[in-house]
């Protein structure tokens, strides 16, 4: 106790902004991954505003070889923010400038607080594009997404995080400030110290600042969303589509559960009795549109689509969005909690995820609602359930186990945007060798030697 009050006297002494009544360390030691059983809250949140902030925070927390846990926004669904063994949560929400938008590079360097909706929207009035789209970019941080590498519905054409960050600048565990590049868009240099700390989880280094790699924003968009009477069939229509060499900028699916769950709860005329929806997403060229929309259709139709709708107009694209973007909320209204996951198979593999996972359900006597960027090969189980219920609970944790299991066989990793956090930790070891976690382990030591930085996340 008497450490713990010298720590936050210390933390109060050089940081602007320390909250530490206990609901306040309460408040900030939750993150949207419903992590069953964590005894530990925060000791102290800290507020920072400029780099030498953190460099201070560093300090002090190695002083008391105290964990720090970054937070952006706090709805990675892994438990990566999660105070499992207290420490000082740094949250970012005042470094949250965008400090300069580059036409002529073609860049933009933020600071981690920055949310990712608000920088994709300022972005767009240069005619610029940022692609990587969590569905709740409209909270989520430009730092939390770089820490777990987020994805999103238009990866498939564009990529994720991990694909536009040119430069980062970080404060090591030592208080170095450390710099991966720099702002140019392609780089040769050494090693690239850049992709580590990209999906780290925090747990390498704290990213202070980050410059991102932009595109043009598409002229056109629009949603195809083609219905199916089974999975199978909208599985299949996939791969029909992809082989026809179009680009989508995204291949979207939502099962019936889940389009009858949204249904509900954000009426948007979505046909409640077709067992499969995909949502297929093109863009470009205005000119280009009517011949990428004329090809998908005739597939999908050769693909037994029971009924194809195409959005007209900014209203209709807005509204089959925000149905598929509120999936796991409207989940969350079945039962007191709700839990999602991220695996993914080489796409060859999908409909046996996708039907293996639904089988994995039934027999433990579990409700799934599944979505998923399909066009990645990449699912998201929503499984609403009561965590008060230990049986339940039990069931559910086996399932889950199996699931994994089975996303192993096929070839599969354990996530392609969500991470790890504490929620896979014990499941990591069913996809990355044990050679590989051991090179994973040294990277760690070697960057955060006193295991300071979110540790024992991800292993
Ligand atoms: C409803 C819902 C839908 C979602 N949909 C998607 C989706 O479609 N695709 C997808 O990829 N994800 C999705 N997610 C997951 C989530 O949006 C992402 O993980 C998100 O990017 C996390 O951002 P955040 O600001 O909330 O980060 P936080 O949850 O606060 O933190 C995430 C990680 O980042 C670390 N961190 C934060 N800031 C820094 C920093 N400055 N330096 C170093 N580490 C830092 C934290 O320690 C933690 O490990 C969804 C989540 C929810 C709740």
């Amino acid at each position: 106790m008497l450490m713990k009050n010298k720590l936050i006297s210390d933390l109060k002494k050089e940081l602007p902004c320390v909250l530490d009544t206990l609901e306040e360390r309460y408040a900030y030691s939750q993150d949207a991954s419903n992590i069953k059983n964590i005894k530990n809250i925060a000791d102290a949140v800290v507020f920072v505003e400029t780099a030498e902030d953190v460099q201070n925070v560093v300090r002090i927390a190695n002083k008391y070889k105290t964990p720090i846990i970054c937070r952006g926004a706090g709805t990675n669904v892994v438990g990566s923010c999660v105070c499992e063994h207290g420490g000082i949560i740094l949250n970012f929400s005042k470094m949250n400038k965008i400090k300069e938008i580059s036409c002529e590079n073609m860049t933009a360097i933020v600071e981690p607080g920055v949310i990712l909706g608000d920088f994709q929207k300022e972005v767009e009035k240069f005619g610029l594009f940022y692609p990587p789209d969590p569905s709740n970019l409209a909270v989520s941080t430009i730092g939390g997404s770089i820490a777990q590498s987020s994805g999103g519905a238009k990866s498939f054409k564009y990529g994720t995080t991990k694909d536009y960050v040119i430069d980062l600048k970080v404060v090591t565990a030592n208080g170095e400030i450390l710099r991966t590049g720099a702002n140019t868009i392609k780089n040769a240099t050494g090693y690239n110290l850049g992709s580590l700390f990209v999906g780290s989880e925090g747990t390498l280094g704290i990213v202070v600042e980050a410059t991102l790699k932009l595109i043009p924003k598409p002229e056109c968009k629009k949603v195809v969303a083609a219905y199916f009477d089974t999975v199978s069939d909208a599985v299949q229509a996939v791969n029909a589509v992809i082989e026809q060499r179009i680009y989508p900028a995204t291949i979207d699916f939502m099962d019936k559960n889940a389009i009858q769950t949204v249904e509900k709860f954000y009426p948007a005329n979505l046909l409640i009795n077709k067992d499969a929806l995909l949502l297929i997403e093109i863009d470009g060229f205005e000119c280009s549109l009517a011949y990428q929309e004329n090809i998908i259709l005739n597939v999908l139709k050769s693909c037994n689509a029971a009924e194809i709708q195409s959005s007209h107009n900014d209203e209709e694209y807005n509204k089959i969005w925000t149905a598929r973007r509120s999936s796991m909320g409207a989940c969350a209204q079945l039962k007191p909690n709700v839990t999602t996951d991220d695996v993914i198979v080489p796409r060859e593999n999908l409909a046996k995820l996708v039907l293996g996972i639904r089988e994995i359900c039934e027999k433990y006597g579990l409700d799934v609602c599944m979505v998923g960027h399909v066009g990645d090969g990449s699912v998201h189980p929503q499984i609403p359930i009561d965590y008060n219920n230990e049986e339940e609970y039990s069931r559910y944790k086996l399932a889950k186990g199996e699931i994994y299991d089975l996303t192993a066989k096929l070839g599969g990793i354990l996530s392609g945007e969500h991470g790890i956090g504490l929620e896979k930790r014990g499941h990591i070891h069913k996809v990355i060798n044990s050679v590989a976690l051991n090179y994973m382990r040294q990277i760690k030591k070697t960057f955060d030697p006193n295991n300071i930085l979110n540790p024992y996340k991800i292993f």
